[in-house]
C-alpha cells in the first residue's frame, strides 16, 4: 500500500470515440457525483480519432477542469487509456467509458480506497441473469481461456473502469508494449486490489464502438501478450505423433513377433513410420524455434523485470 497524500489529486481519464451525443451527459452526471468531494479534479477526455462532432462537444463543456487530448486517428479504447494515464499527473487516477455505462456515483467510493492505501480499485461487471447473449458468450469463453492458458489472472466481467494509485500509473507507465491489454496489465502489477462489483447502467445514446473486430482485436492481444502457449503447441504435437510412432512400431512388431506378416498390408508400415517420425521431429524442431521465439517475444516486450512497491530507509538505523 502506498502513501496518499492527506488531500490527493485526481484525474478522470475518459477515452471517447464517436460520442458527440453523449459527452455533455456524461459529462454533467460525473460532475454531480463529485460535487461535493473536497478533491482537486482534472479531465482528460481523450478524443480517439473519432470523425463526429465529438471534439467539438468536449470543447464546448463549459468547465475549466477539462483536458481535452485529440489522437491524430482511431487507435483503440487501450491506447485512448495509455495515452490519457501517460498524461495525466494527479494521485490518483480513475478511468471510465464515457458512454454513461460506468456509474459516476462509484467515484466517491473509489476514492476513499485508494485513500486507505488500495493502489487499484477495480470494478467488475455483474450482469443480470438475462437472456444470454452472443457478447455475454463470447466474453465468458474469453475468460475461461485466458485463464487456463496464461500465468496471469484476468478477472472475468472485469472493465476498464477503475481507480490507480499514482504508483501503479507509475507502474503501468513502466510497461511500454505495443498490444496492450490494461485489464491483464492491472493484474500482472500486482500490488494492493479491491474489486467492487457494479451492475452496467444502459448506453446514454448511440452504439457499442466495440465492433466484433475489435473484440477480436483486444481477445488476440491479450491472449498473446499474457501466454505463450500457442508458442508450445508444436511442441506438443511432435511429441505426440512420436508417440504415435512408437504405438505403430509396437503395432507392427506384434505383428512379426506372433508371425502375422503377411497380414500387414505392403509397405504400410514403413510409410507409416517414416510420415509419424518425420513428422514428429519436424514439429519439435518447430516447438523449439517456438519456445525461442517466445523469449525473444518476452524480451523485445521491454516489460520491467521487477516493480517496487516499497523502498525505505531505515531510519533508526547505522548512519
Ligand atoms: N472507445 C474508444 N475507441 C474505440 C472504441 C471505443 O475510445 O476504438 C471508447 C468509447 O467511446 C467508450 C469506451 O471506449 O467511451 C467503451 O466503448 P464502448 O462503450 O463502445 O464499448 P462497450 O461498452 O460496448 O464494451
Ligand atoms: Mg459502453
Amino acid at each position: 500500500m502506498s502513501p496518499v497524500p492527506h488531500k490527493p489529486s485526481i484525474d478522470l481519464v475518459i477515452p471517447v470515440y464517436n460520442e458527440a451525443g453523449v459527452v455533455e451527459q456524461t459529462h454533467a452526471r460525473i460532475c454531480v457525483a463529485i460535487e461535493s468531494l473536497p478533491y482537486d479534479f482534472r479531465f482528460y477526455y481523450v478524443d480517439d480519432g473519432s470523425t463526429d462532432n465529438t471534439v467539438a462537444s468536449l470543447e464546448s463543456l463549459d468547465d475549466p477542469r477539462v483536458k481535452i487530448l485529440a489522437l491524430s486517428r482511431n487507435f483503440g479504447h487501450q491506447a485512448a487509456l495509455t495515452a490519457g494515464m501517460d498524461a495525466s499527473q494527479g494521485d490518483i487516477v480513475i478511468t471510465m467509458d464515457g458512454d454513461g455505462q460506468h456509474p459516476p456515483e462509484m467515484i466517491p467510493g473509489m476514492i476513499d480506497l485508494v485513500t486507505q492505501g488500495y493502489d487499484v480499485v477495480q470494478t467488475q461487471r455483474v450482469e443480470e441473469a438475462g437472456p444470454a447473449s452472443f457478447k455475454k458468450w463470447t466474453s465468458g469463453l474469453f475468460y475461461r481461456l485466458i485463464n487456463a492458458i496464461s500465468g496471469t489472472r484476468v478477472l472475468p466481467g472485469a472493465a476498464d473502469f477503475r481507480a490507480l494509485s499514482r504508483q501503479a500509473v507509475d507502474a503501468l507507465k513502466a510497461m511500454p508494449e505495443y498490444h496492450r491489454f490494461l485489464r491483464g496489465m492491472v493484474s500482472w502489477i500486482g500490488f494492493s486490489i479491491i474489486i467492487l462489483p457494479y451492475k452496467p447502467a444502459e448506453r446514454i445514446s448511440g452504439i457499442s464502438k466495440y465492433s466484433f473486430s475489435k473484440m477480436f482485436r483486444l481477445a488476440m492481444d491479450a491472449i498473446f501478450s499474457f501466454s505463450l502457449m500457442p508458442l508450445y503447441i508444436g511442441l506438443s504435437m511432435g511429441g505426440l505423433l512420436l508417440c504415435l510412432a512408437l504405438a505403430e512400431m509396437v503395432y507392427v512388431l506384434s505383428f512379426w513377433v506372433t508371425g502375422r506378416t503377411s497380414n500387414l498390408a505392403p509397405g504400410w508400415s514403413s510409410l507409416m513410420f517414416v510420415i509419424l517420425i518425420v513428422g514428429g521431429i519436424l514439429m519439435v524442431l518447430l516447438g523449439f524455434i517456438g519456445v525461442y521465439v517466445g523469449y525473444i517475444f518476452q524480451e523485445v516486450k521491454r516489460r520491467p523485470v521487477y516493480l517496487i512497491k516499497k523502498a525505505e530507509e531505515n531510519k533508526h538505523g547505522r548512519t
